[in-house]
């Protein structure tokens, strides 16, 4: 697995060379704002502020973490959802990256305890926008920047990763008319991602689609979505906007969640008596656990959910295999018969090339070994993250069950009789292709958190 280094070039020995970095901060002076930018590069530290955030531009992290203590300023970089830790910055030298960063954000760096928001655009390889938020911990202060790109690159569900048979079979249940389509996801395998592409994939310039929203938790608008507000911080329900928008006689209800029963009652026996469609949300680890949860949740409106819920679709995210320095190898007879891959048909699978790290880079002997270091991916073995898919058409079968029995259990064996394919089952089919690995696989199916 030890390969020589042949490329001169190659970053594993030297600093690898980082973007150029330009921060703008906000300022509608912009004498003001220059004023600020040749102030904060005066400071000593400047480069060094630079450095952190050129270098997490670099490595795609979509997170930074600081955490500063009486030792001095751990660091920590969150690339394709995994925590990677940097080489931390002593104290002196990590409040002044922190007042340089604070001022150029607008935040008052004289506080280190109240908490804070600030932004700042920069210029980094593309346009990002920086969202820092600090606050004091009992040992010190903690500083969280998001790294987002300024204009949010849609998505679609190829890009996510969804076959596609599945997407035709997807955008057949969000087309169809008296349908409940319930779209699920455990906490933090990209719901929200997904709730906006699935919502994009649907038609909506054939028919209207309107949202119902709390105005505290309400998101960005989408294109061809009508927004329909209510505030419960003023005692709101969604009952009157709900009644006025029925009067309309909307094709598509999109409800992030029913938020009362009334509401939801209301949304039920439309669909079913009005032939209205609903997209909805839920967070469940699987498929069958969010369509039990609805149903146990609302226990009073379980029978008309089971006749209107058409289908559950439910997303993990995985981390891609890096395609540039995947491993192919044989899989034993053994391992394919534990992942229900029948012999032959799968006959190379992949794994990540994670390089040892530099301590153990040497040979029987002691002296040190070069290793090739992965440019694209930087040595992780993966690049980019992609969802596993499960979708669970509710079938007449299912619906039977549901009504005498309405367990996880029951659910899953009645719906691998008729086919279905469950997001373990999925997650297989992704590592049998190469997308990811075995490894993987076991790392995000673990913890079913919901
Ligand atoms: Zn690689």
């Amino acid at each position: 697995m030890l390969r020589k280094k042949k490329d001169k070039n190659s970053k594993s020995g030297g600093e690898p060379v980082l973007p150029a970095l330009e921060f703008k901060p906000v300022n509608a002076d912009k004498q003001q704002a220059q004023g600020l930018m040749v102030a904060c590069r005066q400071v000593e530290q400047y480069p060094l502020l630079v450095t952190l955030i050129a270098q997490a531009v670099s490595v795609r992290a979509d997170q930074v973490l600081l955490d500063y203590t009486v030792q001095g300023a751990s660091i920590r970089y969150r690339v394709d959802g995994m925590w990677e830790t940097m080489p931390p910055m002593d104290r002196p030298n990590g409040d002044k990256v922190l007042e340089i960063f604070k001022r150029l954000a607008g935040m008052n760096f004289a506080d280190r305890r109240t908490k804070q928001k600030g932004k700042l655009p920069i210029a980094c390889a593309g346009d990002w926008i920086l969202e820092i938020l600090s606050q004091g911990t009992p040992n010190g202060e903690r500083v969280l920047v998001k790294i987002d790109p300024k204009k949010p690159i849609l998505k679609t569900l190829s890009d996510l990763g969804m076959r596609d048979k599945m997407q035709e079979q997807l955008k057949g249940l969000l087309n169809a008319n008296d349908a409940v389509v319930v779209v699920s996801g455990a906490a933090g395998h990209g719901l929200p991602t997904m709730w906006r592409v699935v919502l994009e994939a649907a038609d909506r310039y054939v028919r209207d689609f309107h949202i119902i929203e709390d105005k505290i938790t309400a998101e960005a608008e989408l294109i061809n979505i009508t927004q329909h507000l209510f505030d419960s911080s003023a005692g709101e329900t969604p009952k009157n906007v709900l009644a006025s928008l029925l009067l309309k006689q909307p094709d598509v209800l999109v409800m992030p969640d029913f938020i009362n029963e009334e509401t939801l009652q209301t949304i039920i026996e439309e669909v079913i008596e009005e032939h209205r469609h609903c997209i909805t949300k839920i967070v469940a680890p699987s498929a069958a656990e969010a369509y039990v949860k609805l149903l146990t949740t609302h226990k009073k409106q379980s029978k008309n959910l089971i006749k209107a819920i058409s289908s559950v679709l439910n997303v993990r995210l995985v981390r891609r295999l890096c395609e540039k320095c995947r491993q192919p190898f044989q899989p034993n007879p053994q391992l394919l018969q534990k992942l229900g891959i029948p012999s032959g048909r799968v006959t190379t699978m992949y794994q990540a090339f994670i390089p040892p790290p530099p301590e153990q880079r040497v040979d029987a002997k002691g002296n040190p070994i070069e290793i090739e270091i992965c440019e694209r991916c930087g040595g992780r073995g993966f690049y980019g993250r992609a969802g596993i898919f499960e979708l669970l058409q509710i079938t007449d079968e299912i619906r039977k069950v549901a009504e005498t029995n309405p367990t996880v259990e029951a659910i899953v064996q009645v719906a691998r009789k008729v086919g279905h394919r469950t997001l373990q089952d999925e997650g297989v089919l992704a590592v049998a292709t190469g997308m990811t690995s075995l490894q993987e696989l076991q790392r995000v199916m673990a913890p079913a958190k919901a």
